[in-house]
């Protein structure tokens, strides 16, 4: 059976890993057709839009994609593509496991934890308001009627949405993975202590969900302590839930326990679409050199495939994977660094990529 993949190289590293990658999936025997779409500031000139119409369509009709990262100017201009596919396809669900490699170069050796990161709402709805707007006057009414402390005039707002269905869907998301997959614990990380509207409403809805879920275990902290927790004893952790920008940060936080951001793989998956990306960025100071390590983007094809129901192909990947780093002889420059201190010896991309393939 021949599988339909849309495959959006992104910029920065992004064709590179994405290359690797492809040459790893291809290599396993699986048959895909991939549509290569192209999205972010180089099609600017083209479409008017970082993010075409085609692309849309093309993610629309496929329903699987997997993407390189796609940069996002800081503070002005366009907003993240990446954000946006995540709204138009409504992906609720950021799935991210950071599971300990041997050779992977962590001060941490026993890590296995799922990040589960509500993926449409938060801080990252884009209702953002700049100091003079007349939403900002507006807003401050609003605080004043409330009877609320004012906020200054010279202001910037954004505003978090969270909402109980939201919140419901991102839990059973976390509750269903630990029942399938034979977890322990799911963690509700939070900071329902100070917004108490908004991450309130997230933790009871957890809350709730958890009782209908009495084999696995809950527990919530507090986002300040849960990271503490995690750098101190991540062995502590098993299936974490969180809003959408605790999400992002511990999510990058949990990739230093593994090895770093080339080493952390994740699934956007909605009702009727998934997108497979690595959780780093486009990482613009290494981009062009053939020195970004691919096992990020190769480790979310192994979820790509277990998605198209390819289990036997991922597991060969993740093996594959395994063994490379574990034989540690050919691996990429941020894995020899942590190793040894220095990048010599260090192997390119594409390097590493075969030296996987090998080991298929
Ligand atoms: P980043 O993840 O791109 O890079 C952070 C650090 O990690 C850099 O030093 C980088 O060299 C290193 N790194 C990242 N991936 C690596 C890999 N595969 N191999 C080796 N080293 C790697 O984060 P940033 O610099 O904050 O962001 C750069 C751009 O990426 C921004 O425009 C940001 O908005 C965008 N971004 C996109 C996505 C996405 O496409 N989903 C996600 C995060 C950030």
């Amino acid at each position: 059976m021949t599988h339909d993949v849309v495959l959006i190289p992104g910029d920065g590293i992004g064709p590179e890993i994405t290359e690797a990658m492809r040459r790893v999936v291809e290599a396993t025997g699986v048959s895909i057709t991939w549509h290569v779409e192209q999205a972010g500031a180089g099609v600017m000139d083209e479409y008017g839009t970082p993010l075409p119409q085609r692309v849309l369509d093309a993610v629309s009709k496929v329903g699987v994609a997997i993407k390189g990262p796609i940069t996002t100017p800081i503070g002005t201009g366009f907003r993240s593509v990446n954000v946006a596919l995540r709204h138009a396809f409504n992906l609720y669900a950021c799935v991210r496991p950071c599971l300990s490699l041997p050779g992977d170069g962590s001060r941490y050796h026993d890590v296995d934890l799922v990040i589960f990161r509500e993926n449409t709402e938060d801080l990252y709805a884009g209702i953002e308001f700049d100091p003079g707007a007349p939403e900002v006057a507006a807003l401050a009414g609003l605080v004043d009627q409330a009877g609320l402390r004012p906020f200054r005039a010279d202001s910037a707002i954004s505003i978090k949405p969270i909402s109980e269905a939201g919140s419901r869907a991102i839990a059973e998301a976390a509750f269903e993975y630990a029942e399938r997959c034979g977890r322990r614990k799911v963690t509700a990380v939070h900071k329902a202590n100070i917004m108490k509207a908004t991450d309130g409403l997230f933790l009871r809805t957890v809350r709730e969900v958890a009782s209908e879920h009495p084999s696995i275990a809950f527990e919530d902290k507090i986002v300040d302590a849960a990271c503490m927790g995690l750098v101190q004893d991540p062995s502590d952790f098993d299936v974490l839930v969180l809003p959408n920008l605790y999400g992002d940060i511990v999510s990058d936080l949990c990739a230093g326990l593994v090895g770093g951001l080339g080493m952390a793989p994740g699934a956007n998956i909605g009702t009727s679409c998934a997108i497979f990306e690595a959780t780093h960025g486009s990482a613009p100071d290494i981009a062009g050199q053939d020195i970004a390590n691919p096992t990020a983007e190769i480790l979310s094809a192994a979820m790509m495939l277990e998605h198209l129901g390819e289990a036997e192909a991922a597991e060969q990947i993740r093996a594959a994977v395994r063994a490379t780093l574990a034989e540690g002889a050919v691996v990429t420059a941020d894995v020899r660094r942590a190793l040894t201190g220095s990048t010599e010896g260090a192997a390119g991309t594409q390097a590493y990529a075969d030296a996987v393939i090998a080991h298929l």
